[in-house]
């Protein structure tokens, strides 16, 4: 079976067909901590396409690197900096800001930065996010389309960067809508979880065919990276990128 999807592989790719992206989910974070400056340096030492990391704005409107909306049970968007800044990460590193996660970025001009806005408590707040961000990465000279993609669970943060930043990629992940209404609303990309091309295989083909950029995730198991392979997405985000990359190249 392995052998099938390597050679399905190959032969997708003679057929002009791109072998498939590798965006560390969160940075390449095993022996490390996810989010974490050092997850994004692995990242890029690894090689990967692209470094997936997630943003949220503070009380005092300054952007910091954290999954979650909480840390120790103290909600980032009603917390100031100095507070979300007195927190460490697993590996000892004080939870980011984005200043200091560009710093990291620009470091490596092959490693995409794949930004994931998080939906915030009111439009404005996610019209000031997109804002801050867009800001920070102008400063440190990465607001470029080869440099930096746009993810986001919020359709308005979608819309908003589609609108300002028409060259850019910007990605829907919720995975509620066809490629096509995605599409009829300006958003060029979709990044989805897996299961929802499991279920709906036909949307990668009808993504492409609209001119879309088709990422999934968080696609971290054999069975399911063939898959997606074999679908013909264009990024995979995963956990495990050098499992991903051993079995896009047919050496698992
Ligand atoms: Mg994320």
């Amino acid at each position: 079976m392995k052998k099938l999807f390597a050679l399905i592989t190959l032969l997708a790719t003679l057929n002009g067909a791109q072998a498939q992206d590798i965006v560390a989910h969160r940075g390449y974070w095993k022996d490390n901590a996810q989010n974490s400056i050092a997850s994004l340096q692995k990242a890029q030492a690894f090689g990967c396409w692209g470094s997936e990391f997630d943003l949220h704005l503070t009380a005092d409107n300054c952007v910091v690197v954290n999954h979650d909306r909480e840390i120790k049970k103290n909600d980032i968007q009603k917390s100031t900096l100095e507070k979300i800044r007195s927190f460490t990460l697993k590996n000892g590193e004080p939870v980011p800001t984005l200043e200091e996660y560009l710093e990291q970025g620009k470091k490596d001009e092959n490693c995409v930065l794949v930004l994931e806005l998080k939906p915030h408590y009111s439009l404005e707040r996610e019209n000031l996010l997109i804002d801050k961000c867009l800001q920070a990465l102008k400063d440190a000279d990465l607001l470029n389309p080869h440099r930096a993609v746009f993810i986001s669970f919020s359709y308005h943060i979608c819309k908003e960067l589609a609108k300002k930043l028409p060259d850019f990629t910007v990605q829907y992940l919720e995975g509620d809508k066809a490629p096509v209404e995605v599409k009829a609303d300006g958003i060029n990309g979709i990044d989805y979880h897996f299961s929802k091309f499991q279920k709906h295989p036909e949307w990668v083909q009808e993504a492409k065919e609209l001119g879309m950029s088709v990422n999934a995730w968080t696609v971290d198991k054999p069975k399911d990276i063939r898959e997606m392979i074999a679908l013909g997405v264009e990024q995979i985000t995963t956990n495990e990128p050098e499992l991903v990359r051993d079995i896009i190249s047919g050496k698992k």
